[in-house]
């Protein structure tokens, strides 16, 4: 019997220049962060992100640690995010020894549910980091409506946004800063990798301090002060030049990498439109505000065990479908550094239904197997 080959849930590619510009870095002369290729990428992801200002950061968690920073947070104070989200996006409160407090998402969007989040602010809530989960952004002009009424900041969590639009504003622009990440799961990539964009002028000189260690480097190099010293906060939160060499050959391509996962993405849309109509299973929704970036595709089982068992079928015919984030309220570190407001029994649900097929540029013909195999088991079993 041949061995069909196992098809990951990831593969990262290649997809143009990476590696002429990684030799043209070290050619260069400098391998540390903030040379030609580093002022190429922020140049980039700012207009991607229709942004004033892009930094290109060593990855998302560091961006959302500038912006926890930025956001001036203190012991006591609180910032509301979903339960349904990557440990960075909490951890980055805790570590300013502030509070995440958790609230549920939209049953449909699987996004931060505006109502939740009304209901949660309290004198101390600082901030609203919203997730624009599966690629699409969250309901931003109700979220800044909410934030400005009480003088609160808003951060968009775009790890996985890069691309996406909001009422034809691309994610990194809807907040008062965003958070991009370049990890080998998402769409753009460097290994590890991220960018801060930040949106509200009076913060980006303090972000660019805090990015070079709490000191005004940046003012330096620009020439605007004659020599530089440590001022504020700060650590080190940029990349080296190779990784900006590899990133800006991916920048380059960013509308190729989107229209190839997109075309994924409609294909498992049709491939399970007749089921989702029947109600067996569902599939990712958006509303008429939002286009995605073909950075995942999901399905949303009827119960855990559905859930369990498909991924195990999968997984016998040699196809990886992780489930998603188990909900950081739960969590060990979510009990002892957050706090929950409401019920969150759609986070809840959605941990318990949701499995993600493999999506990446180089997935081909092999999209019809996994469509094949995973069909075939919905029709018997869902
Ligand atoms: C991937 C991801 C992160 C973390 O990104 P890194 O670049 O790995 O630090 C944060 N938030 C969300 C929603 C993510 O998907």
């Amino acid at each position: 019997m041949r061995l069909r080959s196992r098809i990951p849930f990831n593969r990262p590619s290649i997809v143009g220049r990476e590696f002429s510009f990684i030799e043209e870095a070290f050619e260069r002369g400098q391998l540390s962060g903030d040379g030609h290729f580093t002022k190429l990428c922020n140049a980039r992801i700012a207009e991607l992100a229709g942004s004033h200002a892009a930094l290109l950061t060593h990855s998302c968690t560091a961006a959302l640690e500038m912006a926890a920073i930025l956001c001036d947070l203190k012991p006591g104070d609180e910032v509301i995010m979903p339960s349904f989200t990557f440990v960075s996006t909490a951890n980055a409160v805790a570590l300013r020894g502030a509070t995440p407090v958790f609230v549920d998402i939209d049953p449909r969007s699987l996004n931060v549910d505006p109502e939740r989040v009304e209901a949660a602010i309290t004198s101390r809530t600082k901030a609203i980091f919203a997730v624009h989960y599966a690629g699409f952004p969250a309901d931003m002009d109700r979220l800044n409506a909410i934030a400005q009424a009480k003088g609160l900041r808003v951060i968009e969590d775009a790890a996985q946004a890069m691309g996406s639009t909001y009422k034809g504003r691309p994610a990194g622009s809807l907040g008062d800063m965003a958070a991009f990440s370049f990890h080998e799961t998402k769409n753009i990539i460097s290994g590890e990798g991220g960018a801060l964009t930040v949106n509200a002028s009076d913060l980006i000189h303090r972000a660019e301090i805090i990015r070079e260690k709490g000191t005004d480097r940046s003012r330096f190099l620009r020439g605007e002060v004659d020599k530089y010293t440590w001022v504020d906060i700060g650590s080190s939160f940029l990349p080296g030049e190779l990784v900006a060499a590899f990133l800006f050959a991916q920048l380059e391509q960013e509308s190729f990498i989107r229209e190839t996962r997109l075309g994924l993405f409609n294909r498992y849309s049709d491939a399970f439109a007749d089921l989702a109509r029947r109600e067996r299973i569902a599939l990712p929704w958006h509303s008429e505000d939002v286009t995605g970036n073909g950075h995942m595709f999901y399905l949303l089982m009827r119960n855990i065990d559905d859930r369990d068992a498909l991924i195990a079928h999968l997984r016998e015919a040699g196809i990886i479908a992780p489930f998603h984030y188990v909900p950081l309220h739960s969590a060990p570190g979510g009990r002892r550094f957050g706090r929950t407001e409401g019920d969150l029994e759609v986070t809840q649900a959605t941990y318990a239904r949701l499995i993600r097929l493999p999506l990446f540029v180089t997935l081909g013909s092999e999209i019809d197997r996994v469509i094949d195999v995973t069909h075939k088991w919905l029709n018997i079993h869902a």
